[in-house]
Formats: C-alpha cells, structure tokens, sequence
C-alpha cells in the first residue's frame, strides 16, 4: 500500500453516506482487509490518536463556590465581621484562619478527588477490533485513523466515524449524538447526500453503540474530527462528588447550625442577665457559633471517600460514580455471572460425545500435548464422526489460536477457543480447514439466540449450513438424530453437564449451491446432529475463598449464568454456593408471578439458562425484599440490570462497553474476588467515617459545653472595682483549638486501617441514620468527659495560684492548662477512635502512621502555643512548669480507660443481644434480614 496522505477530511465535509463502499476505499486509499501495521503507524502520526478533547472536571471557581457557598461558613464569616466589628481583631482574624483553612482544605480535596476518579475512568481501556491485512487484531480505540477496517459486535461503542462495508442486522443507538434512544437499523446502501445524521444509515458515529448485529466498516474520521468531537469539545466531564452521605451530612449541618444559633442567642441572654458586657456577651455567642460547627466534616467526609476509590482501584475495583463506595458497604446480595467471574474463563474441551461414542480428550489447560481417547484406549486415527464434529466446531465459529512456546494463545471467545484447540489437538489444521471450506456467510452468536449458524462452501462447491449452541436450542432445530431420540442425547447433555461442563451441541445440513446467505429462518429447522463437546471451566480458586468471605460478612452470592441448570449446579457446589439446593432456569423464573419470584429469589442461589430480562427482574424483587443488591454484567443487554441494581459492576477485560457505562464499579481483572474486596474497602470508608465524625462531634459539643458552663455558671469577679467573668478558655483560645486540632488530628482518621472484624459482621443498614444512637452517645459522653477534665483542672489551678500569683498571672496559666488538657484529650481520644469497637492494639499500633504525625504535628503547634512569647501575646498563654505538663497529660489520659469500659460494655451488650436472638429463631446467617450498626 502507497503512504500518500490521505485527504485530511472530516466526516460532515465528506458525504461518505452518500458514497458506496469502493469509492469509500478509494477516496480514503484502503482496503477491504484494512491498512498495514506500518500505513496505520505512518497515517497515526499524521492524524494524531483517536481521542476526544475534553474539558475535564468541574471548574475550580465553580468548586471554590461551593466550598463557600454553605451555611456554615456564613455563620462563620459573619461571627469574623462581628468579632473584628467589636475590636476583638485577633479573635476576628482566628474565625477567620478557621474559614479559609477549612475551605482551602475542602477544596483542594475535592479537586483532587475528582481528577483522581477521572483518572481511574481512564485506567479502563477502550479497545477497537480492526483488520491489519486481514488479520483481526484488537488496538487501543485511540490509535485508529482513517483508513483502519473495524469490526463491530453487540455492545460495542462504535470507536470513529465509519462507513459501513458489511453488516448484518446491525442496529445502533445513537443517543450520544442525536438524542434518539430507540437504536436505528444500519444498512450498507449508499444514502442521499442531503441526508441530517439520524438518517445517515450507511454510517455509524463514533461514541453510539452497537445494540445488535455485527457489521465491518472503514474509519473516515477520528478524534476531533468525528460528529460526536465537533459537538463535545465543549462537553464537561463531571464528576459527581455528592453522595447520600455528603446529602444526609449537608443537610444535618443545616440543622445543627440554626440549632447552634438558637444556643447562642440563649448565651447572649443569659451572660447579659448574669451582668456581662454587651461585647463581652455578644463575643461569647459568636465563640459559641463557632466553636460548635463541625465545619471541617464535610471535607473529612470526601477525603475518606476519595481515599477508599483509590484503595479499590488498588484492589482492581475502579469506581465509576462515588455513592458506591458507601452503597457497597451495605451490599447484601451480590448476583455474579459465572463464565470469567466466578470461573477462570479457561474452557477446555474434555469430552466428545456422537451418536456413535464417546471420546475424551485428555490434556489440561491449553497445552498442545491432547490426545483423543475412546474410553481409556488412545485411538491412533481420529473416527469419522468425531472429526466431523470438530470439524463442524471449528467452522462455525469466529476465534482463531495460534500454538507458541507449547500453549495456546487465543483472540475472541475462549469457548470457542477451547473448540478450535480440542480440533488441532486431535490434528485438524484449523487454518487449513478454514480456507477449504471457506465462510460464505454467518449468524454471529448473541446470548440471546444461544447458538451460532455459519454457511461454507466446500473446494467442490457444495455449500453446508452449520449451527452450533446450547443442546436444547439445537437439538430443537435437529430432524435426526441419528436413530436416537432427543430424550436420550439430553440425558447425556445432562450427564456431562453434572460434571461441571459447558456443553455445546453441533448440527450441520446440506444446502442448494446458490443460496448465498443464511437468515434466521434458514437455521430454523432440518440439521442433522453431529455431537456433543463438554468443556471444563473451573472454579478461580481466589473466588472460592471470597465466596467463603462474603458468607462470613453476612453477604449472599447468587450465581446467574446463560450456562445449562446442571453445569450451573455442579459449578455452585464447587464454590459453595449451592446449599443443597437446585438450579432455577430462566424459563422458570419466566412462569412466576412477582410473590413467587420474590420468594424464589431471595431462597435460591443458582439460576442457569437466564436471559438479561430475567435479571432485570431478579433484582427488583431482591429489592423489595429489601436488599442491596450488586450485579454484575458484561453484555449489552445487562444494561439496564446493572442499572437498576444498587451497585452494577462490569467487566473492564471482557466486559461490552454498554455495560461499563451502565455500571458503577468496573473490575479491572474480571474477578468475583474483587468485588469482595470492594466490600471489604467500602466497609472499612464507612467505619472510618463513623470514626471521623466520633472524633469530631465530641470536639465540638465538649467545647461549647466549656463555654456555656462558664458564661452560665462561673462566679463573675470584682477585679480593681472591674467586674470581669472567670472564663475556662478565652475565645481566642477556643477558636485556636478548633482551628488546629480538627485538621491536625481528624484527618489521620480517613486513612485508618480495617477493623479485625470487618468481614465478619452482617452489612450496614442502609436506612440506618449517620448519627446513629452510637455516635450521638458516644458525643455526649466524650464532651462532658472533655467540659470536666477542663474546667476542674482550670478552677483547682486558679484556685491553688491565685493567692501565690495573683489573679491576672493564676488566669492565665489556668487557661493555658485548661487549654492544654483538652488538646491532650483529643490525642488520647484520637487513639481510641482508630477502632470503633475494639482496644486500638487490636487493629495494630503501627497500622496507621498518619496518626502519629496529627500527633506529633499537633503536639509541636500546642508547644509553640504555650511557650512561644509570640503567641503568648496572641493568644493570652502563659509558659507552663513540666509537673503542670504532667497533669494536663494526666487528666487528658483519663478518656482512654473511660472509653475502654464502654467498649467493653457495649461489646458485652451485643454478646447478649445476638445470643438472645439466636436461642429466639434461627436465622441463616447468609440472610441478614435485619443488620447491627456498630
Ligand atoms: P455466564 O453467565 O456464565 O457468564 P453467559 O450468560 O454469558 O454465561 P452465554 O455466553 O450467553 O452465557 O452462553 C449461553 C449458552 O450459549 C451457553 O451455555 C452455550 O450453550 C451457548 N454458547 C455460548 N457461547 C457460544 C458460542 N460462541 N457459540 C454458540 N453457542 C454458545
């Protein structure tokens, strides 16, 4: 082939739809059997890679508003404007350091979270099949150029703007371009050049998808220069960071803050009747305002989400849309396909059955080294009718293998790979075969006719239709079956398929030289039946273990597969699954009402012969029985079932890219075992987030609590004929822990690891509230904890000083004390939160390094707090003794026995409330009707 350059065009400066084929060919210079490796490199530098420029993620400006744009931080703001309004500037300037630093933390966050999950769309790759002379080759989308031959199947995403060259009834949806949902029929014949797009039918753009058929068309424009790139350039990729969590926490703010404005506004009152000065009065409130948002929350909340997506990317889990990171904590139903999922999507040939016998092949895996045996005796010549029926599978079909360094390396559908290997082994030279016999025309295989028709003409002309499928669909289509009656050869279907196999039936029939092709009706009836293949695919042994994992979560794995009831029962009891129950066919599930199909649902855990329909259905029924359900699919018509479940997972290696945009989480290596893990990571997101708001949400109410103890109940002096109120902590001081000990310590939590216990307890309410009784206990019990360790320290230093130091000097080093006692408290308590429910030994002292550095951090700002004169000046602080050190040490430690007693209690508590229920009813435990928050 010649490099000139090809005229650089774009698809709407063209009328290609107006065009037919050959002159398609010829103005773009390629061939029917597509461009060489080296044109394709050569015409790629010219045209540069097959992608969409896009204008990614939402805008900083935009995200910087929203980080602004909350009331909480109006609050806050105006509490600055006020406190600098009454001359307390430094107090002022503290709200606001809280504000900005808060916001920039919040920013920065969500701006990294959202390139990051954008990232990880992309680790996902798009891939095109194509013909490089001939030969079908699969390439990232992103290097096709114009010229390129591409083959598209049902649930492809149409990777360029192309011209068809064949098709068979290809249907494509073209939503992405034209808004139109309900998939346009493509045919081969040229339309009129005035045609709009929608009715450019000799034409599929790049970005819509196939829905059915299969067709091969020539690229004529790639990247930027498609339909879809002149209208995109401008499209926004958003990425969504709202979740159901981030929802329920906006809106609890909302409360919490009217709340806390209501509580001000009784502070106020009450410092004026107790005789306070109005800025005195007024500087408390807003202190009070202050002290109790929990401002830096929402942050917290979506740094540990963004944390948990990278760690599940990390465990082969790439998250499509945020809410299922929290959705997969929950998760009590995972419905898994079986071929590539739960098994290893390595089929191999075992057995042979014919009307006349019986064969195995012996030889594991793909290694060349097979023999074909009739019972145990190796047969030197393969018999007649076990070579017409490899023969048979190795024409109807679409795979091709080639044998290097002793294994078999396969392009397309490894059950038909496991057919041409089973074919080569007993010494057929597919290749060979294939170019006698050649293809004339086929009924590609679709899940949901369940077999495949290919006509071939022999070198003498005479031309044969050959079907290959599921026994039942095939044997329908069978006149004879060699003297034996359908019953007995579905008796060996079942036979083999006991076993463990995949079994594929194989009929052939002669037909008139002159039809040229074959339509769904020439397949419909008349075959003879040549045999039967039983292929094994066995279990992965990593998903037999997540299987076992998810049962102890409380987790139930259902398997749903296209694959015969028998095949789909032996496979079940291999990875424990089965339960000594049976198989539900699709047909079955066909009969049943909703009451019944609910019931079956949720009672059976196998369900074989299932089209994409009865998916959809058994999923809104498990729903109703009110699970969470995720669903995991890989064909194009899975869309819409892995729409509906909670969380829907594709397939990221065999998966149709239908599916991936249908889905929430997307499996890098195909692997059930990965979706337990995300289990696992969505679960341990969520208990550190209950640890985040533990940690916060007593910081918040234990200093308010410090502040209306004070203005509510301490004496109010008479100092130099002044009356001055006796305060815990100075505003100033207040804000300053609010300002550092949040960041520096409540962040490490998003990074904690896995409880012990994560996978052994059942899933998460998913109706259970975020402040759950739990938290709002464990809230009140730390802040009053926190409010009396405080203010004790403070008055029994104040009262022990005064006489020594006098008032002014006594003040102050109280407060530095009182000060200091809570940002120990915080760090011993910061200890305890790292497990919910256990000592933090338990979950490993070292575990989480982040830890220490809050505190170490902290623990130097708190030093500079008391002893640097800069900050003395600020702040009102006095240096402390190391005795005086101690004791706030001390107090501050008391949290770490407190907490450890209601741990202990509440571990006893739950003891005996599961040991209540369990002598009450049996429940199973794979059906966690009703689940326990921590
Ligand atoms: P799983 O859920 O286990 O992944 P599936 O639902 O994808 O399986 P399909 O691939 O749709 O199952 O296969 C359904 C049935 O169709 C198989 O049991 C087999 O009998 C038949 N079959 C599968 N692949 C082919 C093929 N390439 N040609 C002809 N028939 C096939």
């Amino acid at each position: 082939m010649d490099s000139h350059d090809p005229p650089a065009v774009t698809s709407s400066q063209q009328p290609w739809h107006a065009l037919p084929p050959d002159a398609v060919l010829k103005a773009i210079q390629g061939t029917p059997d597509g461009l060489s490796e080296h044109e394709a490199r050569a015409r790629l530098e010219r045209h540069g890679p097959n992608v969409l420029q896009r204008v990614s993620g939402e805008s900083p400006l935009k995200l910087l508003w929203r980080q602004v744009n909350n009331p909480l931080i109006w609050v806050l703001l105006a509490s600055a404007g006020l406190a600098i309004a009454l001359g307390k500037v430094t107090d002022g300037i503290i709200v606001l350091a809280v504000v900005v630093l808060n916001t920039l933390i919040g920013f920065v966050q969500e701006f990294r979270a959202g390139k990051a999950i954008e990232a990880l769309t992309q680790m996902v790759p798009e891939n095109a099949t194509v013909l490089r002379e001939g030969q079908k080759v699969t390439v990232p989308a992103a290097q096709l150029v114009p010229g390129d031959v591409v083959v598209l199947a049902s649930g492809d995403k149409v990777p360029a703007d192309v011209r068809l060259l064949a098709e068979r009834n290809l249907q494509v949806e073209e939503a992405a371009l034209t808004g139109e949902s309900v998939p346009s029929e493509k045919k081969v014949a040229p339309v009129d050049t005035s045609a709009g797009i929608g009715d450019r039918t000799s034409m599929a753009f790049g970005g819509t998808h196939v829905t059915y058929g299969t067709g091969t068309a020539v690229v004529v424009a790639t990247g930027s220069a498609t339909e879809l790139g002149r209208i995109s350039q401008l499209l926004r990729e958003a990425v969504d960071l709202q979740t159901p969590l981030t929802k329920a926490l906006a809106s609890i703010g909302r409360y919490l803050t009217i709340a806390i404005l209501i509580i001000s506004a009784v502070l106020l009152g009450v410092g004026l009747l107790r005789g306070y000065a109005v800025a005195e009065s007024l500087l408390a409130a807003l202190t009070l305002a202050v002290a109790a948002i929990p401002e830096g929350l929402p942050a917290i909340v979506t740094i540990a989400l963004a944390i948990g997506v990278q760690y599940m990317a990390a465990r082969r889990a790439i998250i499509r849309k945020l809410p299922a990171v929290e959705t997969l904590g929950s998760t009590t139903v995972i419905c898994s396909d079986k071929t590539g999922t739960l098994t290893r999507n390595e089929m191999t040939v075992q057995a042979l059955w014919t009307p006349a016998g019986f064969y195995s092949l012996s030889g594991v895996g793909y290694s060349p080294q097979g023999e074909v045996r009739r019972g145990d005796q190796p047969l030197a010549s393969l018999p007649e009718d076990a070579r017409e029926l490899l023969v048979a599978g190795a024409l109807c079909n679409d795979a091709s293998v080639r044998s290097k360094d002793g294994t078999w390396e396969l392009t397309g559908d490894p059950t038909e790979g496991a057919l041409l290997v089973a074919a080569e082994k007993a010494g057929l030279r597919v290749e060979e075969l294939r170019s006698r016999r050649s293809r004339v025309d086929a009924i590609p295989f679709e899940s949901e006719n369940q077999f495949m028709a290919t006509l071939n003409e022999d070198e003498r002309g005479a031309r044969s239709l050959f079907l290959k499928g599921a026994p039942e669909v095939v044997l329908r289509r069978c006149d004879s079956h060699e003297g034996l009656d359908a019953r007995t050869v579905l008796a060996e279907v079942e036979r083999l398929a006991s076993r463990g196999m995949r079994v594929l039936a194989v009929a052939s029939k002669s037909v008139p030289g002159s039809q040229q092709g074959v339509r769904l009706e020439d397949a419909a009836g008349g075959f003879r039946l040549l045999g039967l293949q039983g292929m094994i695919d066995p279990p992965r042994e990593e998903a037999i273990q997540a299987v076992k994992a998810c049962h102890a979560a409380g987790i139930t794995v259902k398997m749903i597969t296209g694959d015969h009831a028998k095949t789909a029962e032996a496979i079940g009891a291999q990875l424990g699954i089965l339960e000594g129950g049976r198989a539900v066919t699709g047909a079955e599930l066909a009969e049943m009402d909703e009451a019944r199909l609910r019931g079956s649902a949720t009672s059976s855990n196998v369900f074989a012969r299932v089209a994409p329909e009865h998916k959809l259905r058994l999923v809104r029924a498990l729903q109703t029985e009110g699970h969470v359900v995720a669903m995991t699919g890989d064909g194009v018509n899975d869309a819409p079932a892995l729409k509906q479940a909670n969380i829907g997972v594709a397939m990221g290696i065999t998966g149709t890219a239908v599916s991936k945009e249908a889905a929430d989480i997307i499996l890098t290596d195909d692997n059930f075992a990965s979706i337990a893990a995300a289990v696992e990571e969505g679960r341990r997101v969520y208990d550190n987030l209950i640890k985040s708001l533990a940690f916060v949400l007593p910081t918040n109410l234990g200093l308010a609590l410090i502040l209306i103890v004070g203005v509510a109940f301490f004496p109010i002096l008479h100092i130099n004929g002044e009356r001055e109120a006796l305060l815990a902590m100075l505003p100033s001081q207040l804000l300053w822990i609010n300002l550092v000990a949040t960041v520096a310590l409540a962040l490490p939590l998003a990074f904690e690891a896995r409880e012990p216990d994560v996978m052994k307890r059942p899933p998460r309410r998913p109706d259970s509230p975020v402040l759950s009784r739990f938290v709002l206990m464990r809230t009140v019990l730390v802040a009053v904890l926190m409010c009396a360790g405080a203010t004790g320290l403070f008055l029994w230093e104040y009262n022990t000083e005064v006489a020594r130091l006098g008032h002014d000097m006594a003040l102050r080093e109280a407060q530095t004390m009182a000060v200091t006692t809570v940002i120990m408290f915080q760090m011993f308590y910061l200890l305890n939160c790292r497990s919910l429910r256990d000592s933090f030994f338990r979950i490993g002292v070292f575990s989480n390094p982040f830890v220490y550095l809050g505190i170490g951090l902290l623990a130097l700002l708190q030093l500079g707090f008391i002893f640097l004169p800069f900050m003395q000046r600020v702040f009102g602080t006095a240096p402390l003794t190391l005795e005086a050190l101690g004791l706030c040490a001390l107090v501050g430690a008391v949290v770490l026995p407190v907490i450890s007693v209601e741990k202990w209690w509440r571990s006893r508590r739950a003891q005996r409330s599961r040991r209540e229920r369990g002598a009450g009813r049996q429940l199973p435990s794979r059906v966690p009707r009703r689940a326990t928050v921590g």
